[in-house]
């Protein structure tokens, strides 16, 4: 079984201890229904029988079952407890004659089953020993008290320092692990992001397309963005300013768009926008809005040749038929090119292209 969780490998834990419990208190009754030199060959007492049959059924029902809900180990432990206790009682009237020892051996075993199954639960442990130690202390009628005080105390320190040892271990493995799927998360979110505009990078975009894809069905537009002559303004005016203008524009293109248009840094200077549940007039609208926001930026660039004096954006725009992305993004860049042939600054559909305009596109420049 392969475990998602810290809380699921928990619960797996508390199972084991549980199935381990129920074996040892079957073991355990069946010896002792069996091993029973003082009295007629079979004892078979009702306290011993009952633990041997629910420890046995409940253990089946767990193997059987293994995804079903089971007891919790709590309640499990109180029971047995009890049922031990009850067991002790009623053999002490038959042995307490001829068996001083008996009362001691009688704890130890309870606090062997405990010990082993129950070490990691100290509530359990508990829950476990305390009707039998009662039951023992009341019984030995203060006759070996230091020994069983021993007998009691002893473990009962032990396992309460190592319960809390568990604890912090605990509570130190939970904060590590809740820190870990914070960080995981943390990192998955800003690989999706372009650091410079803080738009998806095209690693967001397939995992926003894919979630759109599935969930959305209606008429979707790719829209494919280009500045212009952006290599003579890093010529021009520097790595560095070309980088506040590539930010400033990201800026302009997502208020430019509505909020669950997915807008993606596409390459340096290119950008690109699925346009969600549009149909063609409206992702027109949207890109001619684009194109106005960019040259309202008013970025000077004194060498978008014939032009602008500014920096300006040139857009083509296709529509996403049957989740083809590529023959989507294809037919965008074709658009993207003659607009930029055309002139730059401006926007073309696919839908436009005429057939002849479009064996340029295929044919190259
Ligand atoms: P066109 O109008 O045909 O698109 O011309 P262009 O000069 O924009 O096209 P080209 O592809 O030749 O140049 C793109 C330039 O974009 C090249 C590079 O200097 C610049 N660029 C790409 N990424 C970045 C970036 O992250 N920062 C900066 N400052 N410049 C970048
Ligand atoms: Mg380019
Ligand atoms: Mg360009």
């Amino acid at each position: 079984m392969k475990l998602q969780s810290y809380d699921e490998l928990l619960h797996s834990k508390h199972r084991l201890s549980l199935m381990l419990f129920l074996f040892l208190n079957t073991a355990t009754s069946l010896f002792y229904l069996y091993h029973n030199e003082e009295n007629p060959p079979f004892l078979f007492t009702p306290p011993l029988l009952v633990i041997a049959l629910l420890s046995v059924t409940i253990l089946l029902w767990m193997l059987l079952r293994p995804g079903r809900k089971f007891p919790p180990l709590n309640i499990a432990a109180a029971i047995t407890g009890l049922l031990w206790s009850w067991q002790i009682v009623f053999k002490y009237q038959l042995v307490f004659y001829y068996d001083s020892s008996f009362l001691i051996i009688s704890l130890v075993s309870v606090f062997f089953i405990s010990a082993i199954a129950l070490g990691d639960h100290l509530l359990a442990f508990c829950l476990h020993i305390a009707p039998p130690t009662l039951a023992v202390l009341v019984l030995d009628r203060g006759e070996n008290t230091l020994l069983l005080l021993f007998t009691i105390i002893l473990p009962l320190t032990g396992f309460t320092l190592h319960h809390l040892m568990q604890q912090r271990r605990d509570r130190f493995t939970r904060r590590l692990v809740s820190q870990l799927y914070e960080e995981k998360q943390t990192y998955s979110d800003l690989s999706m992001l372009d650091p410079l505009t803080g738009l998806y990078n095209r690693r967001g975009l397939a995992s926003r397309l894919k979630n759109i894809l599935d969930n959305h069905a209606g008429s979707h537009f790719l829209l494919l963005l280009d500045i212009d002559h952006f290599k003579a303004y890093n010529d021009n005016y520097g790595h560095a300013m070309g980088d506040q203008a590539l930010a400033r524009v990201s800026v302009a293109i997502r208020d430019a768009v509505r909020s669950r248009d997915i807008v993606t840094r596409y390459g340096g200077e290119e950008f690109l926008v699925l346009l969600t549940n549009v149909n063609e007039s409206i992702a027109m609208k949207l890109a001619e809005r684009i194109r106005q926001y960019v040259q309202e930026l008013s970025i000077p660039h004194l060498f978008n040749e014939r032009v602008a004096t500014h920096v300006t954006i040139s857009a083509g725009f296709a529509p996403l038929h049957a989740d083809d992305f590529d023959s989507a993004l294809t037919n965008a860049d074709r658009a993207l090119y003659l607009a930029k042939n055309r002139g730059r600054n401006n926007i073309l559909s696919h839908a436009a292209i005429s057939q002849s305009d479009l064996s340029k596109t295929v044919d190259g420049p």
